[in-house]
């Protein structure tokens, strides 16, 4: 097994690796090659908030061998910002299963459409994709329901 020079006495758990149970995507990286025998614990800074968090071994086993994520995918946000990344992803899933269903009655719901515009603009903070034809969409049919409003 090699050693890393600078893994200090006591830092973290390790917990056990086994590459033949990442996806295939990965196992064909080169990460496959250099890859050691434990994962190890990852300090990091949240990319939305700059808080410190620590992805975890036991996490990077979940993630590369039970959920067989990409290798080369890091996580960047700290818990809580990554609890809210699905809070709003459930909320979009949410609002757009509700635009399919009565579209009509949402175009006259002004308090629906601003939330709509909330969480569409939350979701780039998250490392989530801007839509911006959504959200150019979402507001021109705020303005409206503005209009009718007053
Ligand atoms: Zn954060």
């Amino acid at each position: 097994m090699p050693k890393r020079k600078n893994k200090k006495p006591g830092a973290g758990p390790v917990v056990a690796l086994d590459s033949s149970r990442w996806s295939q995507a990965s196992r064909r990286s080169v990460a496959c090659e250099i890859a050691d025998d434990h994962y190890r614990d990852r300090p990091s800074t949240c990319r939305n908030c700059g808080d410190g968090f620590v992805f975890t071994a036991q996490q990077q086993r979940e993630a590369y061998e039970v959920r067989k994520a990409y290798i080369w995918q890091q996580r960047v946000l700290c818990a809580p910002c990554w609890r809210q990344r699905l809070h709003l992803l459930g909320e979009l899933k949410r609002i757009r299963s509700r635009w399919a269903r009565e579209r009509a009655s949402v175009k006259r719901d002004p308090q629906a459409l601003r939330h709509w515009r909330d969480v569409l603009a939350g979701l780039p903070r998250y490392g989530l994709r801007e839509d911006r034809a959504q959200r150019a969409m979402v507001d021109r049919l705020l303005a409206a329901a503005e209009r009718r409003e007053v």
